[in-house]
């Protein structure tokens, strides 16, 4: 089949493809449906061997500088390692910047919007002879059949799209305002998948505080739903900004345990000066008073947040300002980026003054030292889980040293530390009973508990 033409003659042998995915869990959610679509429709999918499919479907990044980097690294290096293969360039930088992509790399067979993952195979049949297509309107999030996450986990999108529009935020610009799905959807799709296993499951979008805006609702309502639900499992909560926590969350939390009490919620900074310059409404004592009231109702919570260096008016004493919310805070968990002007952002035009250029060089070290400050005060808060008996999720067994690699509500999937786990006869999507007996610096180390040992 050649670019130009619609696809008439599509054969058995061309329906078979690979997805690379890359950037975050959103995105993964939308490689999957792109699977699952695909194999609904009777397409091969090679899940390990690029080489053996005909197409290559690249699930791109587009947000910050380095994703969109490595989202034309990997598409030039898929066309130079697999000349014949038909390359789709998919996901945000596809969404974003379409036309660029498919005119600037003329070897890509074509390129494909991210709003309706679920039409990949209509586009894949049928091509269209300008090589672009950005679907309008919104996905229904059919169920999945294929998932990229560990056995026993999966990530669950209640919305898409973001109402808040921080100023150094591209997302809002790919993704859009909030689309909310409706609770008996997500409730339908939890019920799939528990039934086909999963234990935990990870509900994202770009902040879960803005569920049910445009109906006013809020996640309470949608957690107090999901709470009736029959079966053992985790919720956690992945991204919920700090200007507009949902308090009416913390006693739903404290009712049904299977809400686990892990929170990420990027605070970026606690400069009253650079939070505002960012679109936010916060400063230290705001976020620290926050961070108390969560710690008060819900003492064994594990907080997450993100920090952001090198913003426009970070100067020395706003960065001293930072230092000293984060010794205070004593977060868990810790991720810091340093600040990348994104084109076309509120931000944008202010960070190529030279003070924000200066500023912005700065970035880079002073997301060194907050990372550096960071690793005792993350130990000390692991230290708490000693002796302590929890449930671990297992993802994966180490089969040379009869050892096992697992969760506990307190680590993340991909972004926090691991367990170790002393096990038998244990298998990955497990989730046992195991007592913590010690730390070795982000990660935690468990013996199993036998049935009743407890
Ligand atoms: S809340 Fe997150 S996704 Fe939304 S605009 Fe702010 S940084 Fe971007």
């Amino acid at each position: 089949m050649s670019q130009d033409n619609t696809n008439s003659s599509f054969s058995t042998s061309t329906r078979s493809f690979y997805i690379e995915n890359l950037g975050c869990s959103k995105n993964q959610v939308d490689a999957e449906i792109m699977v699952s679509a695909l194999l609904d429709r009777g397409w091969k999918f090679y899940r390990h061997e690029p080489e053996k499919a005909s197409f290559i479907i690249i699930n791109t990044c587009g947000f910050i500088e380095s994703a969109k980097k490595e989202a034309v690294e990997t598409i030039m290096g898929t066309l130079q390692q697999y000349p014949g293969k038909k390359v789709i360039a998919a996901g945000c930088m596809a969404q974003r910047y379409g036309k660029e992509l498919r005119d600037q790399i003329p070897e890509l067979t074509a390129v494909f919007g991210n709003k309706i993952p679920e039409q990949v195979p209509d586009f894949l049949e049928n091509i269209p002879g300008d090589r672009l297509l950005k679907p309008v309107g919104n996905s229904s999030f059919p169920l999945r059949k294929d998932l990229f996450s560990f056995k026993g986990s999966a990530y669950v999108k209640i919305a898409e799209g973001c109402n808040n529009n921080c100023r150094f935020c591209a997302i809002p610009l790919i993704r859009g305002p909030v689309v909310s799905r409706p609770s008996e959807e997500i409730i339908n799709e939890l019920k799939d998948l528990l039934s086909k296993g999963i234990f935990e499951f990870n509900l994202v979008t770009q902040d879960l505080a803005n569920w049910g805006e445009e109906w006013g609702d809020n996640l309470a309502v949608l957690l107090k739903e999901i709470s009736k639900l029959e079966g053992d499992f985790w919720i956690r909560l992945l991204y919920i900004h700090p200007d507009h926590f949902p308090f009416e969350i913390l006693p739903l939390m404290k009712e049904d345990p299977r809400i686990i009490p892990y929170f990420d919620i990027p605070f970026q900074h606690a400069s009253e000066k650079v939070l505002r310059g960012m679109g936010r409404r916060g400063n230290s004592k705001i976020y620290l008073e926050l961070i108390e009231k969560i710690r008060a109702e819900l003492p064994h919570c594990t907080i997450r947040s993100t920090f952001m260096t090198g913003f426009p008016g970070e100067d020395k004493s706003a960065f001293n300002e930072l230092l000293d919310f984060q010794e205070k805070a004593e977060l868990d968990w810790l991720g810091v980026f340093s600040f990348s002007p994104e084109e076309d952002t509120p931000a944008y035009k202010e960070s190529h003054t030279f003070s924000a250029r200066r500023t912005r060089a700065k970035g880079e070290k002073r997301k060194n030292i907050l990372e550096e400050k960071q690793v005792p005060l993350s130990e000390k808060r692991l230290s708490r889980w000693i002796e302590q008996e929890v449930t671990l999720l297992v993802e994966e067994e180490i089969p040379e040293e009869d050892l096992f690699l697992s969760r506990s509500v307190g680590q993340a999937p991909e972004i926090d530390g691991l367990t170790v786990l002393h096990g038998e006869n244990l298998k990955t999507g497990d989730h046992i009973r195991a007592r913590i007996i010690k730390a070795n610096g982000f990660d935690l180390e468990a013996v199993a508990l036998e049935e009743g040992e407890a």
